[in-house]
């Protein structure tokens, strides 16, 4: 679904946030990208849904080149920032609605109810979003992501901050969009959440991807050495 080849981006300044990238995402899973604060996450998921140009190296999402095809690329893809809403005094409908999300195309209302449903924002859609909790806020985002139908959904550090028992329910919500079908691409830090979470995990270091495994087999080395090496080590 994904195929990242040789990516490395420098930012002005000459810091290199990312380095020789290679990394491809299987069609329907749930792949968590496992890194350390700082590490280069979020650049690597920002230049993939092409809101950062790469320095080197390109981007395939489904075959098409995310700068040359870049309509075509977006177009498939949807994106959770990490950041809460702003859109305070905006009711969730409206904020879900008239997103125009990375990429606009007219909005179905009856998408935005089903999508407001599967979110069980449904009964909320009148509420203005300073009137919603936490969790509330941080799904009228991941509906809005959903609300152009994109195949493949990023999720920066989705729960970051949030406590134990919302971190659960979005790991629900994650798990039934990936059930639909939905390709999954999350960053954490958490390495629980990669475990409960993720078919494959990436573990990204100083901008170089030093190990993608499948999830079982990363868990029979955490605790080695190599892994914890990775994870712990000072930037
Ligand atoms: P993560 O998401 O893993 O915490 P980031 O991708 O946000 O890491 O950042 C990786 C590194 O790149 C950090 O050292 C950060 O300070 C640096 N960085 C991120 N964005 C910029 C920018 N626009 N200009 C310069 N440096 C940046």
């Amino acid at each position: 679904m994904i195929r990242v080849e040789g990516v490395s981006k420098t930012f002005a300044g000459g810091f290199q946030a990312l380095k020789n990238v290679d990394l491809g995402i299987r069609r329907g899973e749930i792949f968590a990208l496992l890194g350390p604060n700082g590490a280069g996450k979020t650049t690597l998921i920002s230049v993939i849904c092409g809101l950062v140009n790469a320095s080197a190296g390109r981007v395939l999402v489904d075959g098409h080149d995310n700068v040359h095809d870049y309509r075509a690329a977006r177009q498939m893809i949807g994106l959770v920032p990490q950041e809460l809403t702003n859109e305070a005094f905006t009711t969730v409908w409206d904020t879900v609605s008239f997103s125009r999300g990375l990429f606009g195309k007219p909005r179905d209302p009856a998408h935005i109810e089903k999508v407001l449903r599967a979110l069980t924002l449904w009964e909320k859609r009148r509420n203005r979003q300073l009137e919603l909790s936490g969790g509330m806020k941080r799904r009228v985002l991941i509906a809005k992501a959903l609300a152009h139908e994109p195949q493949v959904l990023f999720l920066d550090e989705p729960t970051a901050g949030v406590d134990v028992e919302l971190r659960r329910e979005m790991w629900e919500v994650v798990r039934e969009l990936r059930h639909q079908g939905v390709t999954i691409i999350l960053t954490t830090h958490y390495i629980e959440e990669a475990e409960e979470m993720a078919d494959r995990i990436g573990v990204i270091r100083r901008g170089e991807i030093v190990l993608v495994e499948e999830k079982e087999a990363l868990m029979r080395k955490l605790g080695s050495k190599e892994l914890t090496l990775h994870l712990h080590e000072p930037l």
